[in-house]
């Protein structure tokens, strides 16, 4: 996978992330790379700033933290794991939802989302996904966030214009791979079940939004 920044100016690297999700891919990649190999993916990512001062656990964007910083590090694991890369950030991404989970109740509506753990699987799914898709509308905005949850028959698919794994970058293959973690671990919590998850279109592959899809069927 070939990853380089795009010639133009992408709007989307401008959007301010949520300072939590920064620190939970930071600690997340950190727990996969280990300390030594996070200072070699600050420093070749360029994100020094964060070598040793981690964002506040804070849900709330308007920070000094963008979506381009953010991609800045995806692209910047990627690199780092080479071949091993997909599977190595399917890792981050998990333990990145995990730091979420628990801290996002209010905004995720956990009440509802362990209602639906007795429900079908596909069902599970649908609802999920919505739940995080109004979740990161709350936080951002509709101003900065339009993503949408639509049902393509075998699958649910999750449609996001803005989308921080990619923000500002182009690549010769999908890159937005820790939000594949993000959906595994996070179908997994809801239904105890592995899902089947793939990225079926990338912002950085000249696609209009990013947009991955879980199997209505999981993989045990
Ligand atoms: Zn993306």
């Amino acid at each position: 996978m070939e990853i380089k920044n795009k010639p133009q100016p992408d709007p989307v690297a401008d959007i301010k992330i949520v300072d939590a999700y920064m620190r939970w891919a930071l600690l997340a990649a950190e727990e996969v790379v280990g300390a030594k190999g996070m200072s070699v993916v600050l420093r070749d990512s360029k994100l020094e700033r964060f070598a040793g001062n981690y964002p506040a656990d804070v849900l709330k964007p308007g920070g000094t933290i963008t979506f381009g910083e953010y991609a800045d590090l995806n692209a910047g694991l990627l690199s780092f794991f080479g071949r091993a890369g997909k599977s190595m950030a399917y890792r981050v991404g998990r333990i990145s939802a995990k730091h979420g989970i628990d801290q996002q109740s209010a905004i995720f509506g956990v009440a509802a989302l362990l209602a639906a753990k007795v429900l079908p699987y596909s069902t599970q799914i649908k609802v999920g996904l919505d739940a995080m898709n109004d979740g990161f509308r709350k936080v951002y905005g509709a101003a900065n966030y339009s993503g949408r949850i639509e049902d393509r028959g075998a699958t649910i698919a999750m449609i996001m214009p803005e989308c921080a794994n990619c923000a500002g970058k182009q690549s010769t293959e999908p890159m937005c791979l820790i939000h594949v973690g993000v959906l595994l671990e996070s179908v997994h919590w809801l239904s105890g079940k592995e899902a089947d998850v793939k990225q079926t279109a990338s912002r950085s592959m000249g696609a209009e939004a990013c947009v991955w899809e879980v199997s209505k069927t999981p993989k045990e």
